[in-house]
């Protein structure tokens, strides 16, 4: 069973109006209700936005992960009651969690399934990795900041996603020891995609990743590796991603 919460909302609704809405349904909730409401709430964006997508809804197994993972548990302690609206959240080091919706997005645009690897760059919380670690064989996951990095470890851990590995370090350079990946995800933006990233995705992979400048325009692509060797990349989506940094 998880906790009903409701103590935080007088202080909070006070600061943050634009929440009103999503947080007075949230109060008497259950972290199990508000995941399933959110899960809703994501199916109707899906479909709202479906001219860009051209998806009007997600795989079963990609919502399935959505309503099942915990996110609370991987948002700071301050943030546990809003981890459920559907926004990006601060989990220090200026870095955050993505929007839900956008999580599950990029899930479904990997294309993934049970027997599949995939590598993440961008471990952040940890949360991506686990809503791809319900669906696909294994998870690796880079972050080049370390204490993030250990943190989302541990959550991980805590929570018994042993199908994930976590490693600290530059993820532009990718894991060659692990290539090919069925799927790359990608949580940050470069200026261009990454050739390295590229090189070790396996012919019909999907590599799904937000590219642009911050704050002047990115958009999320889906490059895939031809039988040929060649790269199709479609644009999905205008997005707003922090930025991929280098050592
Ligand atoms: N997927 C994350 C979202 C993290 S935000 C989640 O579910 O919470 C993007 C993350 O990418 C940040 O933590 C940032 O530190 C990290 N990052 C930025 N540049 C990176 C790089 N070159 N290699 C690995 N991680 C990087």
């Amino acid at each position: 069973m998880e906790a009903v919460s409701t103590s935080w909302c007088k202080p909070i609704l006070s600061v943050l109006p634009s929440f009103l809405v999503a947080v007075s349904a949230c109060a008497q909730m259950s972290f199990e209700a508000q995941r399933n409401a959110l899960a809703d709430e994501i199916e109707r964006d899906v479909r709202e936005t479906r001219s860009y997508t051209g998806r009007s809804r997600l795989d079963a197994a990609v919502m399935d992960a959505i309503r099942t993972v915990p996110r609370h548990d991987f948002v700071p302690a301050e943030f546990r009651d809003f981890a459920y609206v559907n926004r990006p959240l601060p989990i220090g080091d200026g870095q955050t969690i993505s929007q839900p919706y956008i999580v599950a997005l990029m899930t479904d645009l990997a294309e993934v399934g049970p027997g599949s690897t995939v590598l993440e760059v961008g471990t952040g919380s940890g949360y991506q990795a686990a809503v791809l670690a319900e669906i696909v064989d294994h998870v690796y996951t880079i972050e080049i900041i370390g204490a993030l990095g250990r943190g989302a470890a541990a959550t991980l851990e805590r929570l018994g996603y042993d199908n994930v590995t976590v490693r600290i370090g530059d993820g532009y350079l990718g894991w060659p020891e692990h290539a090919p990946f069925d799927a790359i995800v990608v949580t940050a933006a470069p200026d261009a995609v990454p050739p390295p990233l590229i090189e070790q995705l396996k012919v019909g992979g999907k590599l799904v990743v937000p590219v642009g400048p911050v704050g002047r325009g990115q958009s999320l692509q889906v490059l895939e590796k031809t039988p040929d060797g060649d790269i199709t990349t479609t644009d999905v989506l205008p997005v707003r991603f922090v930025p991929l940094t280098r050592d």
